[in-house]
């Protein structure tokens, strides 16, 4: 069985195409500048040369048709016919109260995405685009769709309500939903795999630490608490969003600036976290050549990070009463022994305690506590696609 993952964006279409006999990876790619001048497709096959190929795509059907003229393609393809291509799994961003599992797309699944689009409005509906350009160009073919918010769903309320008056919630469903949900649950299963304990003993924390960063508490393999909110804005201390900040702010901000609140909501979404304190770039490779540099803003802003991933962790071990686990993943959980040093420092009061030549380990699956540490701590690379097409295939059966 083929399956076909795409993660659509505005003007960005990423995908991969998995041979879920071995979950080998076929092909994977790029659509880049959709509906933009200069959109170009990156297409990298397994074991063939990759291309580049500059082509019009005016949207997401152009892109979606450029993908399969290149999965198709006689020197750089990996089929011969698109019917080979069983099913495509979406990656959806908001799934609201409606989904706390992934789904076979209808024609109510599209309208549930649709409402969702007023509270995810960046994502919801490129997302929905992505989907209904493969109804039109891959008619028939089965389409399913995996949610960010979904694995949230096991919150109980006294962690996703908002102390706000109730009347919010029930009118708007103002309350927390959390992203990064296929990645805390794909981590969180291989920690407990890597641990070799069944994931309904585990207290694990999740640390999801990349341009967008979130920790999620897993206890019983079950999402209890996350640090995304109603958006994605919430939380900790990220590439470009503030993170959690005093809402009164909001409003003080606007007054001083003579800015309106949507202009103040995209100072808190664009130009603040590390990028807003450092001054320098919201890539943590930057900020931390800065940092060597001697600028002094650019160690305050990882400074500011670092705390705020240590006081998450704690959060969580407070809220499940323990932990066993915790595990860093996404781009600077995964590469940056600094990163998962200066974090675990803050938490030797737990009883962790790491070994420092295996703290600094890329690329692979790894427990870097030391033998006797009471708690462990693990990088794991994430690998959402993976949910993806595991959860489509899952489905079609
Ligand atoms: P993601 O959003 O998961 O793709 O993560 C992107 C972030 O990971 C960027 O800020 C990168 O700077 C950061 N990152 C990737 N590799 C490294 C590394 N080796 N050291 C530090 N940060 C890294």
């Amino acid at each position: 069985m083929k399956i076909l993952v795409l993660n659509c964006g505005s003007s960005s279409l990423k995908y991969q195409l998995f041979d879920m006999e071995d979950e080998s990876v076929l092909a994977k790619g790029l659509c880049e500048r959709i509906a933009i001048d200069g959109a170009v497709l990156k297409h990298s096959p397994t074991g063939k040369d990759s291309f580049t190929l500059e082509t019009p795509m005016k949207d997401h059907n152009d892109a979606i048709s450029a993908v399969i003229s290149a999965l198709l393609d006689k020197e750089h393809g990996v089929i011969s016919d698109i019917s080979e291509v069983n099913a495509v799994g979406h990656r959806v961003v908001h799934g609201g109260e409606a989904f706390s599992t992934s789904v076979v797309i209808n024609e109510e699944v599209k309208k549930a995405i649709s409402d969702c689009a007023e509270i995810a409005p960046l994502h919801n509906p490129p997302n929905l685009m992505g989907i209904e350009a493969c109804e039109k160009i891959m008619n028939g073919t089965p389409q399913v769709a995996v949610f960010d918010t979904a694995f949230h769903q096991t919150m109980p309320p006294k962690a996703f309500l908002y102390a706000i008056p109730y009347e919010l919630y029930e009118k708007y469903k103002i309350r927390k939903y959390g992203f990064h949900g296929t990645s805390h649950k794909y981590v969180a299963a291989q920690a407990a795999k890597l641990i070799g304990k069944p994931i309904e003993d585990l207290k694990i924390i999740t640390c999801h630490l990349g341009n967008g960063a979130s920790v999620c508490a897993v206890s019983g393999g079950k999402s209890v608490d996350t640090s995304m909110g109603f958006t994605p804005l919430e939380g900790l201390v990220m590439g470009t969003r503030s993170g959690d900040i005093d809402p009164a702010v909001i409003p003080f901000i606007a007054a001083k600036e003579n800015k309106n609140i949507k202009e103040v909501e995209a100072i808190l979404n664009k130009q603040s976290g590390v990028l807003g304190v450092s001054g320098v770039s919201s890539d943590f490779r930057d900020i931390e050549n800065a940092e060597k540099d001697g600028n002094n803003r650019a160690k305050l802003s990882l400074e500011l990070f670092y705390y705020r991933v240590a006081k998450y962790v704690g959060e969580y071990a407070a809220a499940m009463n323990g932990v066993d686990a915790i595990v860093f993943t996404a781009g600077l959980g995964e590469n940056s022994g600094a990163a998962r040093k200066i974090v675990c420092g803050y938490l030797t009061y737990l009883g962790l305690s790491v070994d420092d030549s295996k703290i600094g380990v890329r690329g692979q699956e790894i427990d870097f506590a030391t033998a006797d540490s009471k708690i462990r701590a693990l990088a794991i690379p994430t690998n959402e696609e993976l949910v993806i097409a595991r959860d489509t295939k899952e489905l079609l059966k």
